[in-house]
C-alpha cells in the first residue's frame, strides 16, 4: 500500500508526550488527527463532518490523511476503527479542552488515497451520510482485515564475488554458479527469494541462506497480497465469446473516441462527462476498449464500472484479452478475500492500471486515473440501497471531476437524467452540461431485430376460441409466442424468454368470489408468494418478498375454510409451462431449459456457469427475471420473448414508464447479435403503451422526448432534483409525528424554491413490521436541496439513522 514519503507538517517534536504524559504535557505541542470512526454516528461536534480530534503517541509516528486508525470511543473508551481525515498541530482540539484529548491506540497500515478521501467528504455532504459510515465503505472488508496478506523476504544482489577462501558445499556451489550465470544474462534481481529457488532449480532455501551469510545477496523482508483458492471466472475462455469487432471501427466509433480524448475547444484533456448513446450491439465495449488503450500508452489508467450482473467472465475477458492479465484487475463478487485484496493493492501499486468492477470499484485505489468509463450508466444496481444512499455513477462523475479526466457514460437507452443533460442546455446560451456521441447502427454484420407486439386480452379470445372454456389453466405463453418459440428450437436458434417475476404464483386468495381473503403477510403490506418446493407439503412454501418471512401453504381458506387457488405467475410457473409446451422438442427442466433467477442462482458462480452453458448452446431456452436482460451476447439467439412487459409498468413509481422501456429494449437486443435475424415478441395488456411502442421501434429519442416533456409538466425529476425521506417505526404515531416534524424542519429553512410535500404512507405502508411514511421534497438545484438538508441536519432535525433514511435522487420510490 503506498504511504508517500513527504511529510505531512506536524508542529514540533519530541515534546515529551511519552505514555505516562501529565495532563500540563498532554497540551503541549505534538501532532494531533481528526479521525472519522466507523459507526454511524450523526453527531455534529465543530468540525461539520463528525470527525473527532485524538492525539498521535508516539510522538515520532508519522500519520497521514487517508490511514486507518484504532481510537478509543465514549465513556468506556471502546476501540473502533477510524480514517484520519486531517493532520494538524494542538490547534485542532481547540474547541475542546485540549487536556482532555484522548490519544490514538494503533495506527495501522491501510491508507485511503487522498483524491478517494476527496470523494468521501462530497458524499458525505451530498448523500447525508457521517463521513465514516462513507469511510468505512471504501476499503473492501478483505483489505481491512489484510486477508492474504504475507511476508515476503526479497533477495537483491551485493556482488557475485565469494569471499577469499570460501568453502562451499556442492549445492551452494551450484546455486552460485547459477546465480553468476543469471547475473551475467542481464537478470541483476531484486527477486522473491522462494522464486529464485526455483529459477536456480534449487531443492531448498538452504543454499541461497549460505549465499546470504557470505554477503553475495541480501534478503529483506516485506508483506504482499498472495491469493489463495480457485478463481471465480478465471475460466474466462470457456464463455464462448462472439467475435470481437477486432480494430476495423466504425465513422461514428471514431468520432466518439476522438471527442472524448479531446475536448473540442482546446484539444486538451480535461474533466468532462461524454455521454455515449449507442443501440444495442453497436461496439460501445469497442470505444471503451481503444480509449483506454490511448490512455495507457500516456502512462494513465482508467477506470471501468459496469453492473454488477453484467460483469460475467465473457465481459472481464474482453478486457484481459486487450491489455493482458497483468495491467487488468477485475473486481466483483465472485472473488475471493484474497482475490479482492490482491486487485485492491495491485490498482493501489499502480500494477493494476484497467480496473473493471461493479459499484464499489468507484473507490478503487487507481493511480494516475486518465478516464472513467460507466457502462450501461441507467442501471439502477449502481444506487446503493443502504447507507451510504450513493449513486455509483453520479460518484464516477465526481471522482473523473476530482482526477480531472473525462468521463464516459454508456448506454443504449440512457436514463432520463443524463440524456436531459447531454441534450438540454445548461442556462441561457450555455450549451448542455454533457457531451452526446451516438451509435446509431449495430456493427457490420449485425442487424436490428424484428419486434412483434402481441395483445394478451387478443391472444386469450384466440386461445378460447381454439380450445374451448375447457381449458382453464393459466398460459403465460399465448399463442403466437408458442408457435415463435417451436418454429426457432425446430431450427436449431436459442431462445431467451424474460419475466419479470419470481415463484409460481404472487397471488393467493380464496377461489369463492363472495369471499374477500387473500393472503398477505403479517409483518408487511404486501402479498405473498407461493414458491414451489418438492418433498414439502401442499408442495411449497409462501414467501413474503420484502421481509422474507416464510410459511406453509394454506390448504384452506381461514375465512371460509373454502378451495385456495393460486393466481399469478412468476418464473416457477413458466418453467413449469415450458416443459409442458416443448418437452417434445427436447426441451427439459435443468438441462436444455435453466431458468434464472435470484432463486436458483445463489452466487456469481452459479450465475456464471449458467451463462457459459447458454453461450455453449448446451441450453435452448434461457428464462429469467431482468438478470438475463444485460450483457448476454450470445450469436445464435434469434427469438426473445418477453412473457409480459406489464411487470413494471404498474408500479406505483414515475419512473415506471422508463424502466419498461429500458427493460423491454435491453432484453429486446439480447436477439440476433450474430449473422441470422432476430425477432422478439413482446406480451402486453398495453399493447399501444407509449413505453411498449417505441422500445419495440428502437425508438428511443421519441420516447426520451416524449418522457422529459411529461416529467417537466409535472416538476419530476430529472427537470428537478428529489429527495425522499422515510420515517420508520413500529408505531404507526410515532413514525407519523417524526414526519411531520422533519417536514416543519425542511419548511423552516424558508427556501421558497424548495418544495416540501406532506407526508404519506409509502407505497409499501410496512415491511417488517415497521410502518413507513414518505416525505419528498424537490429543489430547482442539487445545491439548493443540499442546503436546505444540511441547515436541518446541522440543527439536529434530521438525521440519517435507524428510524430515518435519507436518500438523495432516489430511484426506488416504494
Ligand atoms: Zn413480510
Ligand atoms: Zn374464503
Amino acid at each position: 500500500m503506498p504511504r508517500p514519503d513527504s511529510h505531512n507538517g506536524r508542529a514540533g517534536s519530541g515534546a515529551g508526550a511519552s505514555l505516562f504524559a501529565s495532563e500540563a504535557e498532554a497540551a503541549a505541542p505534538g501532532v494531533y488527527v481528526r479521525v472519522a470512526v466507523e459507526r454511524g454516528i450523526d453527531r455534529l461536534p465543530t468540525s461539520g463532518d463528525g470527525s473527532l480530534t485524538y492525539r498521535v503517541v508516539p510522538p515520532e509516528a508519522r500519520p497521514i490523511a487517508g490511514q486507518r486508525v484504532e481510537v478509543p470511543l465514549g465513556k468506556a473508551g471502546a476501540v473502533t476503527q477510524g480514517i484520519i481525515v486531517e493532520v494538524g498541530d494542538a490547534s485542532l482540539a481547540d474547541e475542546m479542552d485540549a487536556t482532555r484529548v484522548r490519544s490514538i491506540t494503533r495506527l495501522r497500515d491501510e491508507v485511503i488515497p487522498v483524491d478517494i478521501l476527496a470523494l468521501a467528504r462530497w458524499m458525505a455532504g451530498y448523500y447525508v451520510c457521517p463521513l465514516g459510515m462513507v469511510l468505512a465503505g471504501m476499503l473492501p472488508a478483505a483489505v481491512k482485515r489484510g486477508t492474504g496478506r504475507t511476508r515476503v523476504e526479497i533477495a537483491a544482489l551485493v556482488g557475485t564475488a565469494l569471499p577469499e577462501g570460501t568453502k562451499l558445499r556442492p549445492a551452494a556451489r551450484r546455486a552460485h554458479a547459477a546465480l553468476c550465470e543469471r547475473v551475467a544474462a542481464g537478470d541483476a534481481g531484486p527477486w522473491p527469494l522462494r522464486k529464485l529457488a526455483q529459477v536456480l532449480d534449487l531443492a531448498s532455501l538452504a543454499p541461497l541462506r549460505r549465499l546470504a551469510e557470505l554477503g553475495v545477496i541480501a534478503v529483506t523482508e516485506t508483506t504482499e497480497v498472495v491469493v489463495r483458492g480457485a478463481a471465480c471466472g478465471a475460466s474466462a475462455g470457456s464463455v464462448g465469446a462472439s467475435a470481437d469487432a477486432g480494430l476495423q471501427l466504425m465513422h461514428t466509433q471514431q468520432h466518439a473516441i476522438a471527442a472524448i480524448l479531446h475536448a473540442p475547444e482546446s484539444g486538451a484533456r480535461l474533466f468532462r462527462v461524454h455521454l455515449l448513446r449507442g443501440v444495442t450491439g453497436s461496439g460501445k465495449t469497442e470505444v471503451y476498449l481503444q480509449a483506454i488503450a490511448q490512455i495507457l500508452d500516456e502512462g494513465l489508467s482508467a477506470l471501468v464500472l459496469v453492473p454488477e450482473i453484467a460483469l460475467t467472465p465473457q465481459t472481464a475477458e474482453r478486457f484481459t484479452r486487450r491489455f493482458g492479465e497483468d495491467l487488468v484487475a477485475v473486481m466483483h463478487s465472485g472473488l475471493t478475500a484474497s482475490q479482492r485484496h490482491k486487485a485492491w493493492a495491485r490498482a493501489a501499486a499502480g500494477e493494476a492500471r484497467v480496473v473493471v468492477g461493479a459499484r464499489s470499484a468507484v473507490f478503487a485505489p487507481v493511480q494516475r486515473l486518465g478516464l472513467v468509463v460507466v457502462d450501461e450508466e441507467h442501471d439502477s444496481s449502481y444506487k446503493q440501497d443502504r447507507l451510504p444512499r450513493y449513486h455509483g455513477r453520479d460518484a464516477a462523475i465526481k471522482r473523473g471531476q476530482i482526477a480531472g479526466c473525462p468521463v464516459v457514460l454508456g448506454s443504449a437507452t440512457p436514463s432520463l437524467e443524463s440524456w436531459h443533460n447531454a441534450t438540454v442546455p445548461a442556462g441561457p446560451g450555455l450549451p448542455p452540461r454533457y457531451t452526446l456521441s451516438e451509435l446509431p447502427t449495430r456493427v457490420p454484420g449485425a442487424s436490428m431485430p424484428i419486434v412483434k407486439i402481441v395483445d394478451l386480452a387478443r391472444e386469450r379470445a384466440i386461445r378460447a376460441h381454439r380450445e374451448g372454456l375447457e381449458d382453464r389453466r393459466i398460459h403465460l405463453i399465448g399463442p403466437t409466442l408458442e408457435h415463435a418459440i417451436e418454429a426457432t428450437l425446430n431450427a436449431g436458434g436459442q431462445i431467451i424468454l424474460l419475466l419479470n417475476r419470481r415463484g409460481f404464483a404472487h397471488y393467493i386468495s380464496c377461489a369463492r368470489t363472495s369471499c374477500e381473503f387473500i393472503l398477505s403477510c403479517d409483518q408487511c403490506d404486501a402479498r405473498l408468494v407461493l414458491h414451489k418446493h418438492q418433498g414439502l407439503p401442499m408442495g411449497g412454501f409462501v414467501r413474503c418478498h420484502h421481509c422474507l418471512a416464510e410459511q406453509c401453504v394454506p390448504r384452506l381458506c381461514p375465512i371460509c375454510q373454502g378451495r385456495v387457488g393460486f393466481f399469478g405467475g412468476g418464473t416457477q410457473r413458466a418453467e413449469e409451462e415450458i416443459v409442458r409446451k416443448f418437452g417434445s422438442l427436447g426441451i427439459a427442466d435443468g438441462s436444455t431449459l435453466l431458468r434464472l433467477d435470484s432463486d436458483t442462482m445463489k452466487s456469481a458462480r452459479d450465475y456464471h456457469d449458467a451463462l457459459a452453458r447458454f453461450s455453449r448452446g448446451d441450453v435452448r431456452i434461457l428464462l429469467g427475471t431482468q438478470m438475463i436482460a444485460k450483457g448476454l451476447d450470445v450469436p445464435n439467439v434469434r427469438l426473445v420473448g418477453v412473457l409480459d412487459a406489464d411487470t413494471a409498468l404498474t408500479i406505483p413509481d414515475f419512473r415506471a414508464t422508463e424502466r419498461t422501456f429500458q427493460l423491454v429494449s435491453q432484453v429486446a437486443g439480447r436477439a440476433g447479435r450474430g449473422g441470422q435475424t432476430g425477432h422478439v415478441i413482446i406480451q402486453t395488456f398495453h399493447p399501444t403503451h407509449d413505453a411498449i411502442v417505441l422500445a419495440a421501434a428502437h425508438d428511443y429519442t421519441t420516447f426520451a422526448r416524449a418522457e422529459l416533456a411529461t416529467r417537466l409538466r409535472a416538476s419530476l425529476p430529472p427537470v428537478r432534483r428529489m429527495a425522499r425521506i422515510v420515517c420508520r417505526d413500529a408505531d404507526l404515531q410515532k413514525a407519523t409525528h417524526a414526519a411531520r416534524d422533519i417536514v416543519q424542519a425542511l419548511r423552516e429553512v424558508g427556501d421558497p424554491t424548495l418544495d416540501v410535500r406532506n407526508p404519506v404512507p409509502c407505497a409499501v405502508s410496512r415491511i417488517s413490521g415497521q410502518h413507513r411514511i414518505g416525505i419528498d421534497a424537490f429543489s430547482p438545484t442539487a445545491g439548493q436541496l443540499q442546503r436546505a438538508l444540511a441547515n436541518a441536519r446541522a440543527r439536529g432535525l434530521v438525521r440519517s439513522d435507524a428510524k430515518t433514511a435519507i436518500d438523495i435522487d432516489p430511484v426506488a420510490l416504494m
